[in-house]
């Protein structure tokens, strides 16, 4: 989005999620600013047809809102992966 500016100087740069491939997984979380910062988790998640972001933990992510980054991982999103990973999924 040309001319957009961030609220606040993201040290990490801060870009919006490219459209990937349905099924492909981001490391994704919410932009500064957005939510409180214990809520910034990093997710897993995965585009949607509709162009919405949506984590392995079940959460709907307005892409606008979020950034990929690495950084604590949400607990939630890690054990659905293992659990995918070792073939219960
Ligand atoms: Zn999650």
């Amino acid at each position: 989005m040309p001319g957009f500016r961030s609220p606040r100087p993201e040290p990490d740069g801060a870009v919006e999620p490219a459209r990937r491939a349905a099924g492909e997984v981001l490391n994704v979380r919410y932009r500064a600013g957005v939510v409180g910062e214990r809520s910034r988790v990093v997710h897993a998640a995965t585009w949607t047809p509709r162009g919405v972001l949506i984590t392995l933990c079940g959460m709907p992510l307005d892409p606008a809102l979020v950034e990929e980054s690495s950084g604590m991982p949400c607990m939630r999103c890690v054990r659905i992966a293992a659990d995918r990973a070792n073939g219960d999924g």
